[in-house]
């Protein structure tokens, strides 16, 4: 009696652990599947105050970079994540993309040096109405920054909330800055940054037909696995990102399947951005 309820709490116990085996199995073979190139986002880097969610000091920054170079990150230009994403190619884990919104001056002077340092290509999403404006990147130092491996995106001309704009409002935001960067700085300009993160389909097929090869968003959009080269989701860092642990989470590659999704074209957002472009024309950045 005793011999025949060890047989079957052994055959119970064999079935459960193979059940595990297999979960286990499918769930090792599932998880690389999700795997996505983390690109990294940051707007300022400098010190001002307390610092803001969009602001991250050139101490920490230089310490993100630093994380990256001691964990042997291959930190890839956007093209190349773009190009591998369309050929349907496998990029190994430890890719990363790093790029940066708006183009303030601080980029020049606390981020350009760090990235030199590294030889880490990064790219740079400006409007082109603020180019040389008191703040923002001069043109000068853009095509310095681009001699050293860094690249210009747009971010439209006056970083205005697309969904906020009539479809030919859109059009001169998209292909102006993109006509105008070009003519500046007399390369293509390949990439694009929806300002907020806000677009609709309908502003991706601009983008497109504008003759992008891709644009990025913030965390907005329904596409975890940046399959679609027009709505790539990035991964914000901010000055509260001052642990190893929060890096390693944010770097993994896995950290998207984890996110709250967000509405890609909330309206209500395009008033506080607008509101804080006027302040920003009337009152100079970091304000
Ligand atoms: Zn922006």
């Amino acid at each position: 009696m005793v011999r025949m309820k060890f047989k079957r709490a052994l055959r119970f116990i064999f079935i459960g652990v193979s059940v595990l085996v297999v979960l286990a199995g499918g769930f090792c073979l599932w998880l690389p599947s999700r795997y996505v190139v983390p690109i990294m986002m940051y707007h300022h880097v400098a010190e001002t105050g307390p610092l803001k969610l969009d602001t991250v000091s050139p101490q920490r920054f230089e310490w993100h970079m630093a994380y990256l170079k001691k964990h042997r990150f291959n930190v890839l230009r956007l093209d190349a994540l773009v190009q591998a994403i369309r050929e349907g190619r496998y990029l190994p884990p430890r890719s990363v993309v790093i790029t940066f919104d708006d183009g303030y001056e601080d980029n020049y002077t606390h981020v350009f040096p760090v990235l030199k340092k590294y030889s880490f290509p990064a790219t740079i999403f400006v409007s082109s109405d603020l180019m040389d404006m008191p703040g923002y990147l001069t043109i000068a130092q853009m095509r310095e920054m681009m001699a050293h491996g860094m690249d210009i995106g747009s971010h439209t001309r006056t970083h205005v909330y697309l969904p906020e704009l009539t479809e030919q409002e859109q059009i001169e935001e998209i292909q102006g800055s993109k006509k105008r960067l070009e003519e500046i700085l007399g390369v293509p300009v390949k990439y694009f940054a929806y300002p907020g993160g806000g677009f609709t389909e309908r502003i991706k097929e601009l983008v497109r037909g504008a003759g992008y090869d891709g644009a990025c968003t913030t965390n907005r959009g329904y596409d975890r696995l940046n399959r679609d080269v027009f709505e790539l989701k990035r991964v914000r860092f901010s000055n509260k990102d001052n642990r190893r642990d929060y890096l390693w989470m944010k770097m993994t590659g896995f950290y998207n399947l984890f996110r709250e999704m967000k509405d890609p074209h909330a309206l209500s957002r395009g008033t506080v951005i607008r509101g804080a472009m006027e302040r920003q024309r009337r009152n100079g950045p970091n304000e």
